[in-house]
């Protein structure tokens, strides 16, 4: 594994006996919910050979997880029922659900789980103890199990009861989706093949410095885009008009640029801009002529020149990271820049490409370009993903190191 993580032993999923035994078992469900529904089922399949795995030995299986930000508090509009009702579907078995992790109703259901067996509890958030990992709660959710499997890759990187407080109480492993994950994380930041890319989006820079920090030791090209490109472009001292701006990171931002400049690493920046005086739906766009925005006007997309360049270096790459859109994708006016660059990680992908994708946004991007079966990997932890490659070591991992 990966620098400081290689000092972490992990034990796998598939070296466990575990045969007929009661096992708890965390994993992410933070999904979109839609008309009491679930509107994108990906999080719970990436969770179904582990899953399946469980239930093929004989496992009474007790599932934990979290939707949302509930702030502590039950509050239906953040009950994970709608996703054991699609665990079930997607399963074809009955998923037994309690409404509440902790207490003698949770406590029964789990208990009286039969071999092959699964079941469902409410959202972990539910409790204030789940993020401040305190107040005997994890204790309480150990006694579901006399095992632990850790799978919800998404949350790893929080230090909270079901990540890094659980396997104080129990013995337990990775499950099936967090070893793929750090399998291909391991990939990108250990052995590359190269051109080696990292595509770099989103709105802040703020939370995306440590891993540019580290990535640009390793890529052979950086690419920036999103909200975040006008803070570098200041740092350039370009005209960025009223486009988004970090103020505070532009130190930040020039010294990843000088850095990639000592190390030979080409950075690439938007050449030219969507713009608009407001950003509204209806606000009559306009392309720039260079990478100057005038005065009055916001930066909401990369423009023609700019995807004409990043398809380039995108097709001409062979490992590919990219995390965070080119621009404010939700308005179907500025989706365009950030539908190209899926559109082409996917094209490099078919060519031989191996590309590695992290965060919700870039893969609501994926979907939307219709090219999500078209990337190497999707990662489905963007904070976790962000934190590993930055090379810190993840809460959760560290837990359950032997
Ligand atoms: P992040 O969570 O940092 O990855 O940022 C994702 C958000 O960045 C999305 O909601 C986008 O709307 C936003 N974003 C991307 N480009 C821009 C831009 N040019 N101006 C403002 N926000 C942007």
């Amino acid at each position: 594994m990966a620098d400081s993580q290689q000092t972490l032993k992990l034990r796998r999923l598939q070296d466990m006996n575990l045969r007929g035994a009661r096992v708890l078992a965390r994993v992410d469900y933070n999904v979109p919910l839609k008309d009491g529904g679930v509107a994108d089922d990906t999080r719970i399949r990436e969770t179904l050979p582990t899953l399946r795995h469980l239930l093929d030995v004989g496992a009474k299986v007790t599932l934990v997880a979290h939707l949302g930000r509930p702030s502590g508090k039950p509050n239906p509009k953040y009950s994970l029922k709608p996703v054991a009702e699609r665990l079930g579907q997607l399963l074809k078995t009955r998923v037994h659900f309690a409404s509440d992790c902790v207490g003698p109703e949770a406590h029964t259901v789990s208990a009286q789980l039969g071999s092959g067996e699964l079941a469902l509890l409410e959202n972990l958030r539910f409790h204030p103890e789940e993020e401040s990992n305190g107040g005997g709660f994890a204790q309480e959710l150990s006694r579901h199990g006399e095992f632990f499997v850790q799978d919800a890759f998404g949350a790893l990187h929080r230090a909270h009861a079901s990540t890094a407080g659980v396997p104080k109480y129990l013995p337990g492993c990775i499950g099936l989706l967090v070893q793929k994950e750090l399998e291909f994380l391991d990939r990108v930041i250990g052995n590359p093949q190269r051109p080696f890319l990292a595509i770099l989006g989103g709105a802040k820079v703020s939370d995306k410095i440590g891993v540019m920090r580290r990535l640009v030791e390793r890529i052979d090209t950086l690419v920036v885009g999103g909200g975040m490109a006008y803070t570098f472009l200041a740092a350039q001292n370009v005209e960025i008009g009223k486009s988004l701006l970090e103020k505070a990171s532009i130190p930040d931002a020039k010294s990843i640029i000088e850095k990639a400049y000592n190390r030979g690493v080409e950075c690439l920046l938007p050449a030219d801009h969507v713009t608009v005086g407001e950003l509204k739906d209806d606000c009559a766009a306009k392309i720039t002529s260079g990478m100057a925005i005038s005065p009055d006007q916001i930066g909401a997309d990369i423009g023609p020149r700019s995807i004409e360049i990043f398809s380039q270096v995108i097709s001409d790459s062979k490992t590919i990271f990219w995390n965070g859109p080119m621009g404010v994708f939700e308005m179907e006016p500025f989706a365009r820049g950030s539908v190209a660059v899926a559109k082409a990680v996917a094209r490099a992908t078919g060519k031989g490409a191996v590309s590695i994708v992290g965060g919700g946004d870039s893969l609501a991007l994926l979907n939307k370009a219709k090219v999500a079966d078209k990337v190497t990997h999707c990662s489905t932890g963007g904070g976790a993903s962000l934190e590993f490659l930055e090379g810190r070591v993840l809460p959760g991992l560290l837990a359950l190191s032997q």
